[in-house]
């Protein structure tokens, strides 16, 4: 019975909340929990709200909202309307648990509940694998002696039998058995219909062979995407124990968020405690039940997102199916939801969304695969992951391929090793196999720059192009051929499905760590770019964790990061770049630990959720593929350069050229000193000259605009060893990372020798610059820490906003920027302290 079902003066008992989310959390906060008493204070007829007194006081629902609350009436305003009572069995309130009848006002105490009433009816549906014992439950269960077969296809349509558990009149329904809700054979559309229309049971049992968990948990998923409250009966029970495997079903239930009750069907063992579980889900007081969202990867995932969005804005279906789940199906290309879609108003608009994205999909899928086997992939990724945890086989014997592989590199001991080593040949190869096509493009960009220098008439103008934009920008855009080798290590680990182990790996040392295992496939991003990493957050649930995750994620080198290590670790470290740069990498993970585990303690105290890492099957990775990924990188690459770097570029150039300070006045008046003066020889006079000049260069840097910034910021950089030009490439690589680079090319032009300075390499400017005294402005040690700052300080401006859009408020977006800034100075502080102690 409904709650928008009782007259005036009614009486009745709350059992259950319907519906999910944002409405049932309200209404439940109002008060509306099971056990709860609640009286109809005015009803008329088509008289919307309808008022209600509740927990001693007076509350007013939407008629809509009350046909969403089941009751049990207590006591009718009008007694000759209650029909004569025939069970003999007393109804309680369902579990009004004693702490709640003591908390009830006293009339209500006077009165209790339990009056002449019928049982109230839990509607349940038997689902699983054919020949997993579902009979057997039912039979068991209902004293029915429907026939049972050890060979499938036994039970062809629905039984229906009945019993009593508690308070409750239990309607059961055998169904036949079958393998996924695809509508590939005539049982499993009848399941689905079944599952998806007016027969929509309150529960469904779905049965499991725990002998056969990874092959029966993919119905289960299934059932779960569909909507459906599911408890699971790990039936067969008897058998997997004499097997002598183990199974932790606690965690594994905690993981997929359904109750699971060991039982076996033959005997009738755990049926009691099957049924409790059952009624304790369908009151809403069961505490595992969780939703669950399988992420299907990075192509088919957003397109099911913005269909399911469009599904909720646009459809009205009849039954409540989850948006998600139909937007899955279709892009599935199922059949018969296609056409039940299509049959609904608006279902064209929503099929034609379909289209679109299903040929975006096309455009980034390879022959082999197609965006069906994709999703099955990850739904059998996502058990094998959850099984992997909580699954321990005796029989040693791998099965498949990918469990070969997967004994390997997901190893106790050595899964961590592999990792770290595959991680370590990524980097030695960007940095090796890189500096070839580096060193062809650096030579061309000496080579343009060599070029405007000889034919462009001296003036500011050919300072802008020589030093602003060839400088600035040829200096970020040699980098070009690293950035492509990462991001092809980083496809390779996507597409062949290591990305998922290594992330696997990491979740054993996160959960140590304290922190989110699910975290890591954002953090793993992040090398690439932070933006998109903080936007898969969204995969964790837990909001403590995301927000963790996200606060964290910038500390993970991004590929914008790459072309400083790399500037820094070729002219300073030349023998170990790759090793420097692997450091650098690792520096970043390790603090993200540490931070992590900090903000865990201080800011965001929560226990963890279990979350299911999915381990997909190994696939080879396509040429296509990964061409395909490179090439949009590349693009994407240049495309900053043209924009974001060539402006900072230009901008950077224009601050350190103005207020433009030439020193002709000193050069003629040291040029007549010099002619008077007889005692120096000619080369004495040159190198007097040369000094000036330099010393004139300094000047002018120094009273620039840019200048001046540089050296009101430097004092506070000065501890980390840090000058003003380094602080001045700081401050603008804000905008973007790669701006530190460009800013450094702009503003260390070498020693105002301009024939010279247009084709030398970046690098080597930097490591021949000096400051007014003559001193070397950089060593490898102030390398090393700018790289460590540079590493840590302020996640570029995408980020930040990334961070505050998706946190939902702005304030961690202040919070990432002056945390990640205070850690980068203390962080370089140590490194620069402590190696001037060592070293020097
Ligand atoms: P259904 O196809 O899912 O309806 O499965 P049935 O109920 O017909 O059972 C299939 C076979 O498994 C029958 O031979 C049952 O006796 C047997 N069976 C059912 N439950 C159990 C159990 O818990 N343990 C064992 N060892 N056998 C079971
Ligand atoms: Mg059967």
């Amino acid at each position: 019975m409904r709650l928008s079902d009782l007259h005036t003066g009614d009486r009745a008992t709350i059992i259950r909340v319907e519906g999910r989310g944002v409405f049932r959390k309200r209404i439940l906060e109002m008060g509306f929990v099971h056990g709860k008493t609640v009286t109809v204070l005015h009803n008329a007829p088509l008289h919307d709200p309808v008022y209600y007194r509740i927990m001693d006081y007076n509350v007013s629902l939407r008629r809509a909202d009350a046909a969403r609350i089941e009751v049990v009436l207590i006591e009718s305003a009008d007694t000759v309307d209650i029909p004569p009572e025939t069970e003999t069995t007393v109804m309680h309130a369902p579990h009004a648990a004693s702490a709640d009848v003591l908390s009830l006002p006293t009339d209500e105490r006077l009165s209790p509940p339990e009056t002449r009433h019928e049982a109230h009816r839990i509607r349940v549906a038997l689902i699983g694998n054919p020949n997993c014992g579902k009979t057997s439950i039912f039979n068991r269960a209902s004293g029915a002696h429907e026939h049972v077969g050890n060979y499938s296809g036994v039970t062809v349509e629905a039984k229906e039998g009945y019993f009593r558990h508690g308070n409750y009149k239990i309607e059961i329904v055998d169904l036949p058995g079958s393998y996924s809700l695809s509508p590939y054979s005539p049982e499993e559309l009848y399941i689905r219909k079944y599952l998806s229309e007016e027969t929509r049971p309150d529960i469904v049992l779905n049965v499991v062979d725990t002998c056969n968990l990874e092959r029966n948990l993919y119905l289960t998923l299934q059932l779960k995407e569909m909507g459906l409250p599911v408890v699971i009966a790990l039936n067969m029970y008897d058998e997997f124990e004499r097997k002598g495997d183990s199974l932790d079903y606690p965690s594994l239930s905690a993981m997929l968020g359904i109750p699971m009750i060991p039982t076996i069907g033959r005997t009738g063992e755990g049926l009691h405690e099957l049924f409790d579980a059952l009624v304790s889900v369908y009151e809403g007081t069961n505490t595992t039940v969780r939703d669950i969202r399988i992420h299907y990867g990075s192509i088919i995932e957003p397109a099911v997102e913005s269909l399911a969005k469009k599904i909720t804005q646009r459809l009205v279906l009849p039954y409540a199916l989850p948006a998600r789940y139909l937007a899955v199906k279709l892009i599935e290309g199922d059949k018969e939801i296609s056409r039940y879609i299509g049959e609904q108003p608006k279902g064209q608009f929503i099929l034609s969304a379909r289209d679109f994205a299903l040929h975006n999909i096309d455009e980034y899928l390879t022959v082999a695969s197609d965006a069906e086997s994709i999703i099955t992939d990850h739904r059998y990724g996502f058990i094998a992951g959850a099984l992997r945890e909580t699954y321990t086989s005796n029989n040693r014997q791998p099965k498949t391929l990918t469990d070969k592989i997967d004994n390997i590199v997901t190893h106790q001991v050595w899964g961590f090793p592999i990792f770290i080593l595959f991680m370590f040949i990524m980097f030695q190869a960007t940095f090796v196999v890189g500096s070839y096509p580096m060193g062809w493009i650096e030579t061309l960009v000496g080579w343009v720059g060599g070029l405007a220098e000889s034919l462009m008439p001296d003036g500011s103008f050919k300072d802008l192009v020589v030093d602003g934009i060839i400088g600035g920008v040829g200096g970020v855009i040699v980098f070009l051929p690293n950035i492509l080798i990462l991001y092809f290590f980083i496809s390779l680990m996507e597409d062949s499905g290591y990305m998922a182990r290594a992330a696997f790996i990491m979740d054993k040392i996160m959960h140590h760590m304290g922190l989110h295992g699910k975290s890591f496939i954002p953090l793993i991003m992040g090398f690439g770019c932070n933006v998109p990493a903080i936007m898969a957050t969204r995969t964790i649930e837990s909001r403590q964790s995301r927000m963790i995750t996200m606060l964290v994620t910038p500390l993970m080198s991004c590929s914008a990061r790459l072309p400083v290590y790399l500037l820094l670790a070729g002219a300073f470290f030349p023998q170990s770049a790759g090793l420097v740069l692997f450091g650098m990498y690792f520096l970043g993970i390790l603090l993200a630990v540490l931070m992590a585990r900090l903000f865990k303690r201080t800011l965001f105290r929560a226990e963890d959720v279990p979350f299911v890492m999915e381990l997909p099957p190994y696939r080879m990775p396509t040429s296509r593929s990964v061409v395909v990924h490179m090439w949009s990188k590349a693009a994407q690459y240049l495309r900053k350069m043209g924009s974001i770097i060539l402006l900072a570029s230009v901008a950077i150039w224009f601050l350190s050229y103005y207020p433009h300070y030439s020193g002709e006045a000193e050069l003629s008046a040291l040029s007549t000193q010099l002619q008077e003066n007889i005692q120096l020889t000619e080369e004495e006079k040159q190198a007097k000259t040369e000094e000036l000049e330099r010393q004139i260069h300094i000047r002018q840097q120094e009273e620039s605009y840019i200048g001046r910034i540089g050296r009101a910021v430097q004092p506070a950089l000065a501890p980390l060893g840090f000058d003003w030009k380094m602080s001045v490439s700081l401050l603008t690589g804000m905008a973007a990372k790669e701006v530190v680079v460009s800013t450094l090319g702009v503003i260390y032009t070498g020693d105002g020798d301009d024939s010279e300075e247009a084709t030398q390499r970046l690098g080597e400017r930097i490591r021949q610059d000096r400051d007014a005294n003559g001193n070397p402005t950089f060593s490898p040690l102030v390398a090393l820490g700018l790289m460590a700052f540079v590493l840590i300080y302020f996640p570029c401006i995408a980020t930040v906003v990334a961070i505050g859009r998706e946190s939902g408020h702005w304030k961690w977006a202040a919070f990432s920027i002056i945390y990640s800034c205070s850690l980068a100075w203390i962080v370089t502080f140590l490194i620069y302290q402590v190696g001037k102690l060592l070293f020097v």
